[in-house]
């Protein structure tokens, strides 16, 4: 079977899980072969882990300059294991905004095609076939690279974390890096205040609110709810642009795209532009008091009803249980 190549992304050694998707994802396509990066010694304890989800191979590279500079680096690191592994089936990389712009630079590097936000992506005899969510979510399409090594970056939450032991063998990856990989230096680094959720973009339980929350001093009913199902609090940009709620927690075109196992839209009408960044969603609920309200043409279960009524009974219920 060919070799499949997957950045791992990870925090201080703690492989985060959209990496873990990708594992299940790069088994559908071939043997799984880890690229695991880091500034110190603390990137190669992720090596275990990637194991148990199927890697078959782990190549590690330690130095300074994957912590001290922008993304060239790990372009450069990735290119090193194309090198290693010869002609990889696939590099699939996580779709965030670094993610994005390491498999673009390394797109642009080997020659070959780009797929960025793929849902979905399957084995075909002529290659890894792609899944993408398009225009503001109105079409569904598949695609495939056609010349050189696929670049894929898949959304959070578009394949199950799945444990498959597999050797897992630890192998040192040489990588010489070029003049433009320490052309940008990070000078400072401000961790986000944390709120003790979920990453909006990675969480499995979504609760949004909009302009129907009627106030920031309402949005406590939105993360009491989102606290009982262990959720990430997503906003409509109505509701951000009112200052209700922060910018980083907007979903939609020109915010967030989440794609998760549950989402629930409460006091959002279903604007395209909201839609277009939950969509995706596995399951989606919405509870707003119009009948006629655009969102329910696309929503699992919806509730006709005021949130100030819905939610309280609804977050007491999960709670109590
Ligand atoms: P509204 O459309 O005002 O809907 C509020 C809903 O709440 C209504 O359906 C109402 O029935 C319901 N409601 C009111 N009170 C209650 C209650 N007590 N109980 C239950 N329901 C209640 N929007 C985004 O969300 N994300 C984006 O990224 C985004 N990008 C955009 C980009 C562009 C270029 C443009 C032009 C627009 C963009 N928008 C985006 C804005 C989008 O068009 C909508 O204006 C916005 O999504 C509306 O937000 P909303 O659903 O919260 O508000």
């Amino acid at each position: 079977m060919a070799d499949v190549l997957v950045f791992v992304d990870h925090v201080d050694g703690v492989v985060r899980k959209p990496t873990l998707e990708l594992l299940t994802i790069a088994r559908r396509l071939g043997d799984p072969v880890a690229v695991l990066l880091g500034a110190g010694s603390g990137a190669r304890q992720a090596a275990g882990v990637l194991g148990e989800h199927g890697a078959v191979r782990v190549l590690v590279a330690e130095a300074e300059e994957f912590g001290q500079y922008l993304v060239v680096p790990k372009v450069d690191a990735l290119q090193a294991a194309v090198g290693v592994v010869g002609e990889p089936a696939a590099v699939l990389v996580a779709s965030s905004g670094e993610g994005k712009e390491i498999a673009a630079r390394l797109a642009l590097r080997l020659g070959s095609g780009l797929i960025t936000d793929a849902v979905d992506v399957q084995a075909s005899e002529e290659g890894p076939v792609a899944t993408q969510s398009v225009f503001a979510a109105a079409f569904t399409t598949t695609s495939r690279v056609t010349s050189g090594v696929p670049v894929i970056t898949v959304k959070p939450n578009s394949a199950p974390v799945e444990q498959a032991a597999a050797a897992g063998t630890v192998e040192e990856l040489s990588v010489s890096f070029g003049e433009l990989a320490t052309g940008t230096k990070v000078v400072a680094r401000t961790p986000r205040q944390s709120t003790g959720r979920p990453e909006l973009t990675e969480a499995a339980i979504v609760v949004s609110g909009g302009r129907g929350v009627g106030g920031a001093e309402n949005f406590p009913l939105i993360e009491a709810l989102a606290d009982a199902l262990g959720a990430a609090v997503g906003a409509s940009r109505a509701a951000v642009d009112a200052g209700w709620y922060p910018h980083s927690n907007q979903v939609g075109q020109t915010g967030k795209t989440v794609s998760p196992q549950l989402y629930i839209a409460n006091g959002i009408s279903g604007a395209i532009q909201h839609r277009a960044g939950m969509q995706t969603s596995k399951t989606i609920v919405a509870v707003n008091k119009d009948p006629e309200a655009p969102i329910f043409d696309l929503v699992d279960y919806g509730v006709v009803g005021d949130l100030f009524q819905v939610l309280p009974q609804l977050t007491d219920d999960i709670t109590t249980r």
